[in-house]
């Protein structure tokens, strides 16, 4: 007995202090007081797991793994918001409110658009149950051991809280977090990510929890749906789940008037760059929740709300000079080197400038100032030139017209904005470029490898393509820099098994031009294995489902080297796939050849994806709206209204989610 009431007195107290540091920002005990008292109740529960609780301030450090992420359908859909950029867009959308409530008072929240990854929390009994990601917004993926790390997330609630509900609100990743990400990245060799925003979504389908509880993430609350939570405004709503523990910005306001409404987003459109993270916008919603009720919906966004978008932020700066980037593939990236100038809250020092033509179309040239812009990448884009400021001696840029890294003489093919090194088998870049592509996520997922190792190996002269990396030794590889005998082993086990990669994965790895992961599964499927693929013709792939020419020519080019030919064989000397599994071929038809299908609602028997894969599996095309060529559209449940009246139009038959199981 008294082991339990210390146990819950530890988890009550780092609760609590869990919710000063993470929802308000106000510590009250110092890290190593907390680091202690977490200890000593990760300690007891060791020694007593008949007490084991799920909302224990100790699962926050993760470990649990999640290879495959369910599939959960939403109980109430996640919409998405209309957007709105003018004052004068504002006042329309409130004339169209005051025209469906009838002249009566509105009155508006204003609240920050924070930029992450949205999220549906479930609670009953305030316990955590259950966290989902948005999805196509009627179902999305099950991330709760995930989304159990983050610290702002209350496993259990506190106060007058209803039964049972959901709340839905943004994951983010807070600027300073990600600069710290990074720099770490950069000190171990590895590329940085690009915006928070991705890095935040990102981070909900990790595998590793514990790799999640390490990221700074926070959760900022906006919306709560459910029946009996005696909430009768958006206003009062936000108040609650402050109440309850959750984090809820306290930069919302209540406005009567669209002026009031507009104060708050001038406002914001300059002080957002004080925030600790990144928004995009405001959201404006009715706030009586009875109102709400009467706006309704539309099939994509609620009436009674609107997001204001902010202007991306524009600078101008002096472009010191045009430097180039040789991919993998050997295209040719210019890159502007910038006067380091601060836009949106980050130093910017780069700026893309994508190809030859766009240089021209701006006349961009070294020693211009050019004006920079920020959308949602972290690379800006230089989006003209201040005439007024170009130097007297200025000259037009001339295009570079040699490789950067081999002096091979660049071409451009007809059609292509791009310019090309094709010395191909030679261009140091475009090699290591392809094996560290070979051994991507996507593509062979060779575990204990970087982009840094193959550049190594590369320099070495152990590797010069990616079937080298599979006759590599252990000692080869231990005398490289920051190289232990621990990581050398994974290394060499990481290749080795990479030989269970399904084929066409391994045609994506392949790096073939224009074959991105789509086409590699398209080209999979139709060919069966790599024999049958090798001597088709640039007219038989043609024919396969969505191979255009580019594709074909460079496909048939690929297999025609010699050198591939003998890259590939040796490839399967060492039981790399090169033809689909068993497993896969058995489960293919052709009953739905030349159908297309478009697939919408939910569904009871599989899953929306599982429908795509059987229409796939079955020869069938999966379409993604409704026209004249749709041969079906199966109806799932909740499907959007639209759909059905333009299959209606068009004559496309409607069938069910039974009706369709029956065709295969
Ligand atoms: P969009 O994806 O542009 O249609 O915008 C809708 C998304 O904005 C929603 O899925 C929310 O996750 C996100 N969002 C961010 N902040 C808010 C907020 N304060 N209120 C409602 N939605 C928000
Ligand atoms: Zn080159």
């Amino acid at each position: 007995m008294e082991i339990k009431q210390q146990i819950t007195a530890l988890r009550t107290q780092l609760r609590e202090h869990n919710h000063n540091y993470y929802v308000l920002d106000n510590a009250t005990i110092s890290d190593y007081d907390f680091d202690m008292k977490l200890k000593e109740l990760q300690d007891l529960e060791a020694k007593y797991p008949e007490f084991h609780d799920p909302t224990s301030p100790t699962l926050r450090v993760g470990g649990m793994v999640t290879k495959n992420f369910e599939t959960v359908v939403h109980g109430q859909r996640m919409y998405s918001l209309d957007n709105s950029y003018s004052k004068e867009d504002l006042e329309d959308w409130e004339k169209r409110i005051q025209k469906g409530l009838g002249d009566i008072e509105v009155e508006f929240t204003c609240e920050l658009k924070y930029d992450g990854a949205s999220i549906s929390l479930t609670y009953e009994e305030g316990k955590l149950i259950k966290a989902v990601t948005r999805g196509d917004g009627f179902q999305g993926d099950n991330v709760t051991t995930n989304i159990k790390t983050i610290k702002s997330v209350p496993l259990q609630l506190k106060g007058d809280y209803p039964p049972k509900f959901d709340i839905r609100g943004e994951i983010v990743l807070p600027f300073e977090g990600f600069a710290k990400m990074n720099a770490e990245r950069l000190a171990n060799g590895e590329d940085p990510y690009m915006n928070p925003r991705n890095t935040a979504s990102g981070s909900l389908k990790l595998q590793d929890s514990a790799a999640v509880a390490k990221r700074p993430l926070d959760c900022l609350l906006y919306g709560i749906v459910g029946q009996k939570t005696g909430i009768t405004s958006q206003w009062q709503m936000l108040d609650k789940a402050r109440d309850w523990g959750f984090k809820v910005p306290a930069v919302a306001r209540l406005c009567k008037t669209t002026d009031e409404v507009m104060a708050f987003i001038e406002y914001w459109d300059v002080h957002r760059h004080d925030l600790p993270y990144e928004t995009d916008g405001v959201v404006i919603k009715v706030s009586s929740l009875q109102q709400q009720d009467e706006l309704g919906h539309t099939s994509k966004s609620p009436r009674w709300a609107m997001a204001y978008k902010f202007k991306a932020e524009q600078v101008s700066t002096v472009l010191n000079e045009i430097s180039y980037q040789v991919g993998r593939t050997g295209a040719i990236t210019p890159v502007a080197n910038l006067e380091a100038v601060l836009l949106a809250g980050t130093t910017v020092k780069r700026a893309s400038l994508h190809n030859a033509d766009q240089i021209a179309k701006f006349d961009i040239r070294e020693g211009d100032t050019v004006f920079v812009e920020k959308g949602g990448e972290i690379i800006p884009k230089i989006i003209g030139v201040d005439f007024s400021k170009r130097p007297q001696n200025s000259e037009p840029t001339r295009y570079i017209d040699h490789c950067p890294e081999c002096h091979t003489e660049l071409v451009r093919t007809e059609g292509d904005a791009k310019h090309y090194c094709a010395n191909y088998y030679g261009c140091p870049v475009q090699i290591t470029g392809r094996i560290q592509h070979y051994i991507s996520r996507k593509a062979m997922d060779i575990e204990g490898m970087g982009s840094e190792t193959i550049s190594l190996l590369f320099q070495e002269g152990l590797i010069t393509n990616y079937a080298d990396l599979y006759t590599l030794t252990k000692e080869q590889v231990m005398p490289l820099e920051r190289m232990a005998e621990k990581s050398a082993e994974n290394l060499v086990n990481g290749v080795a098994a990479s030989v269970n990669i399904p084929f066409e994965r391994v045609m994506f790895a392949l790096g073939i031009r224009f074959v991105g992961e789509t086409v590699a599964k398209k080209l999979a499927k139709a060919y069966k294995n790599i024999d049958a693929l090798m001597i088709a013709t640039e007219e038989e792939l043609t024919a396969v489902d969505e191979i255009g020419e580019r594709i074909a020519q460079s496909v048939v080019e690929f297999f025609e080297n010699e050198t591939n030919q003998e890259t590939i064989a040796r490839l399967k000397s060492y039981g790399v796939q090169f033809e689909l599994s068993a497993e896969k071929l058995q489960n293919q038809t052709e009953k739905l050849k030349g159908q297309t299908f478009v697939v919408s609602g939910v569904f009871e028997k599989v899953s929306r994806d599982e429908l795509k894969k059987l229409i796939e599996d079955n020869g069938g095309k999966v379409g993604s709206s409704v026209s004249a060529k749709t041969t079906y559209l199966v109806a799932g449940a909740k499907m959007g209204p639209s759909k059905r009246t333009k299959a209606e139009t068009l004559g496309v038959q409607i069938i069910s989610e039974d009706d369709f199981l029956g065709l295969v």
